[in-house]
C-alpha cells in the first residue's frame, strides 16, 4: 500500500502568536516552521512585519488601523486553515477584542502569548525600534506610547525571558499534538 504523506493527516489551524516587539514571536514561528517543516506539514506564514509591505500597506498604528490589521491577516489565515493549512502568524495585535473576534471567526485557532516584559524587550531591541520609540522618533510604539492588552487565557504562554528557544517551541508543538491538529511522532 502506498504511505500516505504526512500532511494529509493534519488539520487546518491557526497559530497566532500575539505579544510586544522583541518579544521573540517571529523567532519562535521560525524554529517552529522548521520543525514542521521537518515532519512534512504543510504551513503558510504570515509575518506582521512582511504582511505590512502588502497586504495590509498602508494601514497605520492607530487602535482603527492595528484592528484592519488584525482583521485582514485573519481573513487570511481562515481561507487557509479550512483548507486544512497550519497557518503561524505573527503580529503584535495588541486589542484583546479583535484578537477574539478572529479567533471566534476561524475556530481551529491556538492564541500564544510571547510574554517576555517590556524592559526585557526593549533591552534586546532587536530592530532598534524601542531607541527610536524613546526618543520619539517613532510614534504609538506598543509598549512604551501604544497599549498593550495581554490575553486573559492564552492556550500557550512562552515566557521568553524565563525560557530557552527550544523549550518554547516545544509547549506550541506539544498543544498542537494535543488538540490534535498534528499527528503525534510514531517513535522508530
Ligand atoms: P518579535 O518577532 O516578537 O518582534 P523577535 O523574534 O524578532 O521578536 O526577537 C526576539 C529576540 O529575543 C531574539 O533576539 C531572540 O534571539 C531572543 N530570545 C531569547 N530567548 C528567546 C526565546 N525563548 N524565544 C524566542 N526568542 C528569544
Amino acid at each position: 500500500m502506498p504511505s500516505v504523506p504526512v500532511s494529509s493527516q493534519q488539520k487546518g489551524v491557526t497559530v497566532w502568536f500575539t505579544g510586544l516587539s522583541g518579544a521573540g514571536k517571529t523567532t519562535i514561528n521560525d524554529a517552529l516552521t522548521e520543525q514542521l517543516r521537518d515532519r512534512g506539514l504543510s504551513l503558510e506564514i504570515l509575518d506582521g512585519d512582511i504582511v505590512r509591505t502588502n497586504l495590509t500597506k498602508g494601514l497605520g498604528f492607530s487602535k482603527e488601523d492595528r484592528d484592519e490589521n488584525v482583521r485582514r491577516i485573519g481573513f487570511v489565515s481562515h481561507l487557509l486553515t479550512r483548507n486544512g493549512v497550519i497557518v503561524l502568524v505573527s503580529a503584535i495585535s495588541p486589542y484583546r477584542n479583535i484578537r477574539d473576534e478572529v479567533r471566534n471567526r476561524i475556530g481551529n485557532f491556538i492564541e500564544v502569548y510571547v510574554s517576555a516584559p517590556v524592559e526585557v524587550c526593549e533591552q534586546r531591541d532587536v530592530k532598534g525600534l524601542y531607541a527610536k520609540a524613546r526618543s520619539g522618533e517613532i510614534k504609538q510604539f506598543t509598549g512604551i506610547s501604544d497599549p498593550y492588552e495581554a490575553p486573559l487565557n492564552p492556550d500557550v504562554n512562552c515566557e521568553t525571558h524565563k525560557e530557552t528557544l527550544e523549550e518554547s517551541v516545544n509547549k506550541v508543538i506539544v498543544k498542537l499534538e494535543e488538540m490534535g491538529y498534528i499527528p503525534v511522532p510514531v517513535a522508530a
